[in-house]
C-alpha cells in the first residue's frame, strides 16, 4: 500500500525510508505564491542533527545499493517512470500550487524530468568505461567507473521536478546514495519524489530528503565528512560561497548557477518565429528560468518593427493564477523575488533605458492575494546597464539594438554568464559563425533559448557553472570516480622496462 500523507497538512523528513519529524519540532508554512489564502502544506524545519541522521542511512545503505547491479537498479528507476507517469495531474497541481508556474508549464517540467528517469534507468545498462592498449605485453589495461558513496543534492526552487530529477536519477543509478535538500519554496513537489521513489522499490536509506533552511541545512551537509560531492543548482551568490566551502575539504562540487541569456534576430530571420520564441522565452516560467530570453538584440533594419510586435504581444498575455485555465504567466515565487524584479525595474529606468510596456505589480481583486507583475518590455538599453549584466530572474526583457552581425556577437558575449544565447536568421553561414564564437554552454538556431532535452549536456561557460555538464551521460560521470586497472596475465617477473 503507498505511504501517503494527504490525510495530513503537516510534512515530514524522509531518512531511513521512514517519514520523520524534524529534531527541531519547528515547521514552516509552503504559501502559494499566486494566492496566499492556499496553504500547501507545512514542512520541517530542519538542523544539522536532521542532516546527520540522514547521511547515516545514506551511507549504511551505500554497500548494498552499490553492490546491486546497475542495471537492477536502473528498473526501480523505470518503476518510478510509470508511478510519475500516473501520478502527473497530482504532481502537477503540487508544482503549480508551490511554484507559481501555470499548470500546462508544470506537466511540460515532470514529463522533461520524466524522460529523464527513463534515460538514467537505461544509463543502468551503459555505465562503461574503456580498454586501452598497455605498453607491456600480456596485460590488459581498462578503467571502471565506480559510484562516490553518500551525495549531497542541493536544488532551487524555479525547477522543482525536473532538477532533482537530472541530480537523483543519475546519482541513484550509479549507485551512490542520496541526502537531497530542496529549496524551501518547493519542498511538496520533492516530497513527491521521494514518495515515488519509495514506492518503487528503493532500499531504505538509498534516497533522503531534508528540508529546511539553506544556511542551516545545506552548510551541514557541505561540511559533513561522509559527503563525497555535492551536486548545487542555484543563484551564483549561494553557488560560488558553497564551491569555496566545499574547496576546504578537497570536496567533488558541480554548481550551475545564473544566466542573462542573449536572443539575436537578424534582419533577414523569419520574424515571426523570432517574436514567437521572444514570448516563450522571456515570459514563459514568469521569465524565472535559468534559460529564459533576458536580453534580446535587434539588427537595426528590422528592430522597430519586432520592438512593436513584442510589446503587442507581452501586453496580451493573461497574468494570473496559475492553477486557471487560459492564464499565460503566473506570480513571481515569493516576496522577495517580486521586490527584486520590481527594484530591477526601478534601476533600469533609473540607468536611462526606455519602459516600453508593463513595469508594475498587478494589484485588485485576486491580484492582491500574490505575488503578479506585469510582463515588462525594455528598449534602448546599452550593456553598461544593469539589466544587461545582471541577471533578474522574472518577466523582464531587455532590447538592444546593433548594426549589423559582428556587433551582435560581441553585445550577445558582453556578458558574465555563459549559459544559453539563440540566434534568429535564414543564413546558415551566419548561424554556423554564431555557433563557432557564442561563448555559452548551449546554442539554439531559430529556436528560443529554453529548453534541454535528458541525453544532452546541459549548463553553461563563465560565470553561469563550476564542474561537469548535468543530464545525459556527462551527468552520470560527474557522480562516479575512475579506476584504472593493469592487469598482467603473463604469470612472470617482468624484464621488459616497467613505466
Ligand atoms: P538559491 O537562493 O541560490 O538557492 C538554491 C538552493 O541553495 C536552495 O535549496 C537554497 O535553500 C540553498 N541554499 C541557500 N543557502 C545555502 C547555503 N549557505 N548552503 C547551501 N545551500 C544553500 O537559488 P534559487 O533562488 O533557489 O534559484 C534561482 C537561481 O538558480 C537563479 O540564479 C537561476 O539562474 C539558478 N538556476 C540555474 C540553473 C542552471 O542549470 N544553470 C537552473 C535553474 C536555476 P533555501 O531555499 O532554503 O534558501
Amino acid at each position: 500500500m503507498r505511504k501517503t500523507q494527504e490525510s495530513s497538512a503537516r510534512y515530514q523528513n524522509f531518512i531511513g525510508g521512514e517519514w520523520v519529524p524534524p529534531t527541531t519540532g519547528t515547521w514552516a508554512p509552503n504559501v502559494n505564491p499566486a494566492n496566499h489564502d492556499d496553504i500547501v502544506g507545512e514542512f520541517p524545519v530542519s538542523a544539522q542533527k536532521d542532516v546527520e541522521f540522514a547521511i547515516q542511512a545514506a551511507k549504511a545503505a551505500f554497500p548494498a545499493w552499490s553492490g546491486t547491479p546497475a542495471p537492477a537498479r536502473g528498473r526501480i528507476l523505470q518503476k518510478a517512470v510509470e508511478l510519475f507517469r500516473q501520478r502527473l495531474d497530482e504532481i502537477a497541481r503540487t508544482l503549480t500550487r508551490e511554484e507559481g508556474k501555470t499548470l500546462p508549464e508544470a506537466k511540460g517540467e515532470i514529463l522533461k524530468g520524466i524522460n529523464l528517469f527513463e534515460f538514467y534507468a537505461g544509463e543502468g545498462f551503459r555505465i562503461h568505461g574503456k580498454t586501452l592498449p598497455s605498453e607491456m605485453r600480456q596485460t590488459f589495461t581498462y578503467t571502471l567507473r565506480q559510484p562516490l558513496g553518500v551525495v549531497g543534492l542541493i536544488t532551487p526552487w524555479n525547477f522543482p521536478f525536473a532538477i532533482p530529477a537530472w541530480k537523483s536519477a543519475p546519482a541513484l543509478v550509479t549507485g551512490n546514495t542520496v541526502v537531497m535538500k530542496p529549496a524551501s519554496n518547493t519542498p511538496a513537489t520533492a516530497r513527491l519524489i521521494a514518495e515515488i521513489l519509495h514506492e518503487a522499490g528503493l532500499p531504505k536509506g538509498v534516497f533522503n530528503l531534508v528540508t529546511g533552511p539553506g544556511g542551516a541545512v545545506g552548510n551541514a551537509i557541505v561540511d559533513h565528512p561522509d559527503v563525497k560531492a555535492i551536486s548545487f543548482t542555484g543563484s551564483n551568490a549561494i553557488g560560488l560561497a558553497l564551491n569555496e566551502r566545499a574547496a576546504k575539504r578537497g570536496l567533488k562540487v558541480t554548481a550551475e548557477m545564473g544566466g542573462k541569456n542573449a536572443l539575436v534576430v537578424l534582419g533577414d530571420a523569419d520574424l515571426e518565429l523570432a517574436v514567437t520564441g521572444i514570448i516563450q522565452g522571456a515570459f514563459g516560467s514568469t521569465g524565472q528560468r535559468c534559460t529564459a530570453t533576458s536580453r534580446v538584440v535587434l539588427e537595426r533594419s528590422i528592430a522597430k518593427k519586432v520592438t512593436e510586435e513584442i510589446v503587442a504581444r507581452a501586453s496580451k498575455l493573461r497574468v494570473g493564477d496559475g492553477l486557471m485555465d487560459g492564464i499565460d504567466m503566473g506570480p513571481a515565487v515569493d516576496a522577495h523575488q517580486l521586490k527584486t524584479d520590481l527594484d530591477y525595474i526601478r534601476i533600469a529606468q533609473e540607468e536611462g533605458a526606455e519602459l516600453l510596456c508593463g513595469g508594475r505589480r498587478l494589484t485588485g481583486g485576486a491580484y492582491d492575494k500574490g505575488y503578479f507583475v506585469e510582463p515588462t518590455v525594455f528598449t534602448g538599453v546599452k550593456t553598461s546597464m544593469r539589466i544587461h549584466r545582471e541577471e533578474i530572474f522574472g518577466p523582464v526583457v531587455a532590447i538592444l539594438e546593433v548594426s549589423d552581425f559582428e556587433e551582435a556577437l560581441a553585445v550577445a558575449n558582453d556578458s558574465p554568464f555563459g549559459l544559453a544565447t539563440s540566434i534568429y536568421t535564414r543564413d546558415a553561414n551566419l548561424a554556423m559563425k554564431y555557433v563557432e564564437r557564442a561563448e555559452v554552454g548551449m546554442v539554439h538556431v531559430n529556436n528560443p533559448t529554453v529548453g534541454g532535452e535528458a541525453q544532452l549536456p546541459f549548463g553553461g561557460w563563465k560565470s553561469t557553472g563550476i564542474g561537469e555538464r548535468e543530464m545525459a551521460e556527462e551527468g552520470a560521470e560527474f557522480f562516479t570516480q575512475l579506476k584504472t586497472v593493469f592487469f598482467d596475465y603473463t604469470g612472470q617477473a617482468r624484464t621488459s622496462k616497467i613505466y
